[in-house]
């Protein structure tokens, strides 16, 4: 009978496993080796030390130069999300330290605030591929207050549990992206007059967390621990970024700096506001007209805002970042061995229908989509090698679709 290898850890032959690897000199089983693997996490989570090594950590300008591949302009988002994080890992390693001074350094949460479409979302995913620590994006309109339908702000946390194996220590460093924070604003801002409760009592209940308590979260599909019901989280040293529309703010910052250019000087300020962009002035007490809660806008101690997105911006996203939509269009054509381009003239003519539609930044997509769709359709099973998208064919095809119905689909 021929010579039967053995697995050099169980000693079982390569009959009674299922398959053997052989190295050098010996073997191991599936079994053993799937238990090697174990050991070898298990090795690996128990050295990670809480503290995180600065030193090795992305510095503020590196953050916003990974950023800067993939979002167009917006910097001074960006300079406030990198500086955010960056104190974020500042404020964890002195706490896993023990806070070895007096100086114990509190966190600054993020508002951003910009109209839809102009990259919130974009800069939150995209920072989250550079993160070390747990991180997750919740949508606030479907929080309500406990016991109505929808879902109680603790949900936030169940969330942020899932991204980091229901391990309370490492939630607890986290960072939560906290999207449309506007709409759940105080419909007035004198309470007194329409109580939004609903609105209100969310706003308290995030209030809570915003300023550090410790929450019994009700694990989501908790599957890996049946048998337990909450976990307690303990939310002081989570960062929480938000971001929101605030449709209609402008309204509250031109009262604001009307009222303020009464008096002397006030000739001079009103020549300086520049009334096309009245976002770049927004203050916490905007926020609070708007209807968010003292309290939660004195939570939320940097402010900043995301310009709209003119004809240029709107140009430069179409091609300019890492993943763009020209890019992946051309990657996905590129797969069928096709060499696709765009003339430049298509590419502003694109631009032009996006303005003329008011489409923004994300209807720019479904307007290449549009003049994409024939030939994605065809081309596959065609003997075409290259494809060029001129004027004249981004012109044909976009007349076939119905812009009317685009634009009315991005709003
Ligand atoms: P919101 O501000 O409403 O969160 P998003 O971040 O979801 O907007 O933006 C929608 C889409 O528009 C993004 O997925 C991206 O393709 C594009 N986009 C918006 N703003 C930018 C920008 N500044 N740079 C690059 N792409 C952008």
């Amino acid at each position: 009978m021929a010579h039967l290898r053995r697995c050099s850890f169980c000693g079982r032959t390569e009959k009674e496993v299922e398959f053997l690897i052989t190295g050098i000199d010996g073997n191991i089983c599936n079994e053993c080796a799937d238990q090697a693997h174990q050991i070898v996490v298990e090795n690996i989570k128990s050295k990670q030390s809480p503290a995180l090594e600065l030193e090795k950590l992305p510095k503020p300008t590196e953050i916003k130069a990974y950023l800067d591949q993939y979002v167009i302009g917006q910097d001074d988002a960006k300079k406030a999300l990198s500086v955010a994080v960056y104190n974020h890992y500042k404020r964890l390693r002195d706490v896993a330290n023990g806070g070895k001074d007096d100086v114990e350094l509190e966190k600054s949460n993020i508002i951003m605030v910009g109209s839809t479409g102009t990259g919130k979302t974009l800069l939150a995913k995209t920072i989250a591929k550079l993160l070390v620590v747990p991180f997750t994006i919740v949508d606030a309109t479907v929080l309500t207050e406990a016991g109505y339908v929808g879902e109680d702000v603790e949900s936030l946390l169940s969330r942020l549990l899932q991204e980091c194996d229901y391990d309370p220590k490492k939630a607890e460093q986290g960072i939560v992206f906290i999207d449309e924070i506007d709409k759940i604003a105080r419909k007035s801002d004198n309470p007194s007059i329409t109580r939004d409760v609903s609105g209100e009592g969310v706003q308290q209940a995030l209030l809570k967390l915003l300023e550090g308590s410790v929450v019994n979260v009700p694990p989501y599909g908790g599957r890996k621990h049946p048998e337990q019901k909450f976990i307690q989280v303990d939310t002081k040293n989570i960062l929480f970024i938000c971001g929101g529309a605030f449709d209609g703010i402008e309204r509250k910052i031109a009262q604001r700096l009307n009222t303020h250019v009464v008096g002397y000087g006030a000739v001079e300020n009103t020549a300086r506001v520049d009334k096309n962009n009245l976002m770049q002035y927004i203050a916490p007490m905007d926020l609070k007209s708007f209807g968010l809660i003292p309290e939660i806008v004195g939570r939320l101690p940097i402010l900043t805002h995301l310009e709209p997105l003119d004809r240029t911006a709107l140009r430069s996203i179409l091609t300019e970042p890492k993943n763009s939509v020209i890019k992946q269009y051309i990657k996905l054509m590129e797969m069928d061995g096709v060499t696709l381009s765009f003339e430049e003239e298509a590419l502003d003519y694109i631009v032009d229908k996006a303005v003329e539609y008011r489409l923004g930044a994300r209807g720019l997509r479904s307007l290449v989509e549009a003049i994409m769709m024939d030939s994605m359709f065809e081309i596959p099973s065609s003997r075409k090698k290259t494809l060029k998208v001129t004027l004249d064919f981004a012109k044909k095809q976009l007349e076939t679709a119905n812009l009317a119905v685009l634009a009315q689909k991005e709003q």
